[in-house]
């Protein structure tokens, strides 16, 4: 049973009640409603202005895919804070004042940053302002091969859980985790947060896949023809996102590029291993984890998403070694995935 609910970015907001419980879908409801009254609003409020006749700009801080931020102060009070700029040319209105929306209503939880209220027009851009993290994102700190010593990757879980179920507490789904878009506060990762809520939709909106899967991808919106109207969406994809990002955490690897098990031998090898439900004989990425590791990936990374452990699951799992002490079987194993990634590599360039 399918009902129109309205049009977002000329994407069309439907509700299949087929794969949502009437608890669920009323939550997303509820959310896409606060966010059609709050977009009301701030669109009456932008500051038209040129950003060098309110704030000196210090540094850029990153670039994404659609926006650029920088250090800025404040021209009068000197205060510094990050200011996001996405171009009229790749953003609409609509699109800006959706994402800075969602900013301000998740805002207040530790886990998230900060969006102060002041959206700002220029001729070419939008804007907001956020709290500025001086230290850069996690991509910066993943190590290539190591990931992050268990300690940091820990406390990444644990903030990042709490950060998830805060957004999906509000009838929302995150749906863009992933390295780029964590921020360091504090060294030794002691205080992260999530930010970039330019993908935030509430929970059921219908979706499909824009481009080709990445890993953080979750498997269930990777089969288009099982769901022709798109994919009702849930907080389970943040879960299995979450297990992706872990993963690399701990190992400084992906996983696999795509969960298309025709497409991708790693997930194909990670799929039966999973089915043999033995703890030895493990994938060559997986040789640096522990059992306890492989069983809290086991229920994030699980493909069926009804039975998807939800995000608050790692809470189970803190304070025990995910990563296993560096041995001479997991320093070999980690060096034939390198050579069988240089023969792709090598294949790919021919
Ligand atoms: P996009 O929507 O284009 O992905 P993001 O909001 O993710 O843009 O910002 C791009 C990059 O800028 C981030 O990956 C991060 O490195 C940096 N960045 C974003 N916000 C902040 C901030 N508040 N403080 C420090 N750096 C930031
Ligand atoms: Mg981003």
């Amino acid at each position: 049973m399918t009902g129109e609910k309205g049009e977002e970015d000329g994407e069309a907001l439907t509700w299949d009640l087929e794969d949502l419980t009437m608890e669920e879908l009323s939550e997303g409801q509820a959310a896409a409603r606060a966010l059609e009254d709050m977009l009301t609003l701030s669109s009456q409020t932008l500051v038209q202005a040129e950003v060098e006749d309110l704030y000196d700009e210090v540094r850029q801080l990153g670039q994404g895919r659609f926006g650029r931020v920088l250090l800025v102060t404040h021209r009068q009070r000197g205060t510094p804070m990050a200011l996001k700029l996405l171009s009229k040319a790749s953003t609409t209105r609509k699109g800006f004042l959706y994402e800075f929306c969602v900013g301000l209503t998740l805002g207040s939880h530790p886990g998230i940053v900060a969006t102060y209220g002041i959206g700002l027009e220029t001729q070419a851009c939008y804007g907001f302002l956020s709290e500025p993290a001086l230290h850069g994102d996690l991509i910066a700190l993943i190590q290539p091969q190591r990931g992050l010593p268990d300690s940091a990757a820990q406390l990444c879980a644990q903030q990042l859980s709490l950060a998830l179920e805060h957004i999906h507490s509000h009838g929302l789904v995150y749906r863009d985790l992933k390295p780029e878009n964590v921020l360091v506060f504090e060294p030794g990762c002691r205080l992260v947060k999530l930010t970039d809520f330019g993908h935030t939709r509430p929970r059921g909106t219908l979706l499909r896949l824009a481009g080709p899967p990445i890993p953080y991808t979750a498997p269930e919106l990777c089969s288009p023809t099982r769901w022709p109207e798109g994919l009702p969406i849930q907080p389970s994809l943040d879960a299995w996102a979450l297990g992706v990002l872990l993963f690399c955490l701990l190992t400084g690897y992906f996983p696999w590029d795509q969960p298309v098990p025709s497409e991708d031998p790693f997930y194909q090898d990670f799929l039966d291993w999973r089915d043999s439900g033995k703890t030895c004989d493990r994938p060559a990425p997986w040789v640096g984890l522990t059992p306890v590791a492989d069983r809290l990936l086991g229920v994030l990374l699980d493909p069926q998403p009804r039975h998807r452990g939800p995000v608050g699951s790692v809470r189970a799992f803190l304070g025990q070694s995910w990563q296993k002490a560096r041995s001479p079987e997991v320093a070999r194993k980690r060096g034939e995935r390198e050579e069988e990634e240089e023969e792709e590599e090598e294949e790919g360039a021919e």
